[in-house]
């Protein structure tokens, strides 16, 4: 069988791409230009809700077996503390953060790939591309210089920030570059005083000071270095570093080796569309924003996660629906949007340059994080948990529950969407539910799951998020929102 699916950018965002579309049956290509993986150290952080997600393939276990857990986030203002947000209070298998450098994920999803006979083509480019409404002819270049041209069904750019795809469709990358330099580094160190299982963020005068434990004695650490010079902002080494510590952070952190450094500013963009045509943007290719909140690199794997299932059904001819293709944008783009608006937030936040507001912020944060549903609204964003499609196009009746929520898996049941095609999970019993798995056979699990909620029937999509409910005797409402989705035999 050829390639249908093109994915170029064998970054954490390309290789889920691949992951979920391959265990799907899909066959895919994925080429970087790269001669070689990355082993630089870049995003630390797996949030929960990407756990849940990765724990459909087999992913989250491996990582696990790498990543280091966190399960909170401490606040301090010089050296009291005024705020603290837990992650094991949140309702989930995974009620930790993982703390790992991403080419240790990068290798996790590499592997698990290759159990599947797929691997990334390094040396390779992509630098054209053609779309028709039967396909996507693309122009790919080989380190020595060769160019071939084949031609796929589908193409996903995962090709990060600078995406060529992006900018041989002409879509704008709209959005600012904000104006404070940041530095950060994965160091070795001795004398932490807060456990390396919880997260630390020192709000001092002069600037934020994170520290994001990877290890015992390994953190990632991120300052601010104050406003932008014309200049490109260049990385602390070690002596600066520990200077920057010892005035902004809890005393007593002696670092000890330099394993990875980098400068950076923080853009803040997001493309247009996620799709032209046959052509899907995920990742970095189609949002960046603040590394502050960690979030880059788990909503784009969400994005993928969010795609894959959808072009699986449809590239294996079990749907035909427009919708299922449509709602990739109209989900994920307004997702990137909050992340973008969120991150922003807690970046302006941290970076308060006025004395008088930053005494006004530790108050208010002091307060805030000390209410229940301001922490658990707080976790519910950085865990990204709370990420939900309350207006898709994609969902059905629910009467009072929210469709396009997240459904919460359940310990001991299998993940929603680990099979071998892109089903969705039926829970209930009764005989419109035995009919409904009858009439559905490729489109739901075999098996009914138990029934939520006495007397009810819950559809649960593929990716883990409510698709329908209806009372029992209502069974044929789901059957009609099948129907929308399944191919004419
Ligand atoms: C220095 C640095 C530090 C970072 N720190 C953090 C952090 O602390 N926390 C955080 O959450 N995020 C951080 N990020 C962001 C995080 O790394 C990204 O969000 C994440 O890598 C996005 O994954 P991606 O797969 O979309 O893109 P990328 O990881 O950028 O992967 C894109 C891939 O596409 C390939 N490619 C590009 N063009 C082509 C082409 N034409 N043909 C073929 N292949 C191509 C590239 O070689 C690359 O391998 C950091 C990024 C950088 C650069």
């Amino acid at each position: 069988m050829t390639d249908r699916v093109l994915i170029a950018g064998a970054g954490p965002v390309g290789l889920t791409m691949a992951l979920e579309l391959s265990r799907y049956g899909v066959p895919v290509r994925v080429i970087d230009k790269i001669a070689g993986p990355s082993d630089t150290s870049r995003a630390v952080a797996i949030w929960p809700r990407t756990l849940e997600l990765f724990d459909r393939s087999g992913v989250t276990t491996d990582l696990i077996a790498v990543g280091n857990r966190v399960v909170a986030a401490n606040i301090f203002s010089g050296k009291s503390q005024i705020g603290q947000i837990r992650l094991n209070d949140i309702v989930s298998p995974f009620p930790f953060a993982l703390m790992t450098p991403q080419y240790e994920t990068e290798g996790v999803l590499r592997r698990h790939l290759k159990l599947r006979d797929v691997e990334p083509q390094f040396s390779t480019e992509l630098t054209e591309i053609q779309q028709d409404l039967d396909g996507v002819t693309a122009t790919m270049r080989a380190a020595d210089g060769t160019e071939t041209t084949e031609r796929f069904d589908w193409l996903v750019a995962c090709d990060g920030s600078h995406s060529v795809v992006r900018h041989r469709l002409g879509l704008e990358f709209q959005g600012d570059t904000l104006g404070l330099d940041w530095t950060q580094g994965d160091f070795h160190l001795t004398g932490m005083p807060i456990p390396s299982s919880e997260l630390a963020i020192f709000l001092h005068p002069e600037g934020a000071l994170v520290f994001f434990p990877m290890a015992p004695d390994r953190y990632r650490i991120i300052t601010s270095l104050g406003r932008s010079t014309a200049v490109e902002p260049v990385p602390l080494d070690l002596e600066a570093f520990q200077k920057v510590i010892d005035r902004r952070g809890p005393g007593g952190v002696t670092l000890t080796g330099t394993v990875w450094t980098s400068a950076f500013r923080i853009n803040e963009r997001q493309v247009g569309a996620y799709r032209s045509g046959r052509v899907f943007l995920a990742g970095d290719a189609a949002h960046v924003h603040s590394p502050a909140g960690g979030q880059g690199m788990n909503t784009g794997m969400q994005d993928a996660i969010n795609l894959a299932w959808k072009l699986a059904l449809v590239s294996r001819g079990i749907s035909t629906a427009p919708e299922l293709l449509e709602s990739y944008d109209a989900e994920r783009r307004p997702t990137g949007a909050e992340v973008i608006r969120e991150s922003g937030k807690l970046t302006k936040a941290a970076t308060i340059e006025s004395h008088a507001l930053q005494d006004v912020r530790n108050v208010v944060a002091h307060w805030v994080l000390g209410l229940p549903a301001a922490q658990h609204a707080v976790a519910g964003l950085i865990t990204e948990l709370a990420i939900a499609y309350p207006k898709s196009i994609l969902n059905g009746p629910s009467g009072g529950d929210r469709a396009g929520s997240r459904v919460s898996p359940v310990a001991g049941e299998p993940p929603y969407g680990a099979t071998d095609t892109p089903r969705f999970g039926l829970h209930g019993c009764g005989e419109g539910a035995k009919s409904l798995l009858s009439q559905f056979p490729t489109l739901l699990e075999h098996q009914l799951r138990a029934p939520q909620a006495v007397g009810q029937l819950t559809l649960v999509r593929p990716d883990g998020y409510l698709a329908a409910s209806v009372p029992e005797g209502d069974w044929r409402e789901i059957a009609a929102y099948l129907a929308l989705f399944a191919a004419p035999a």
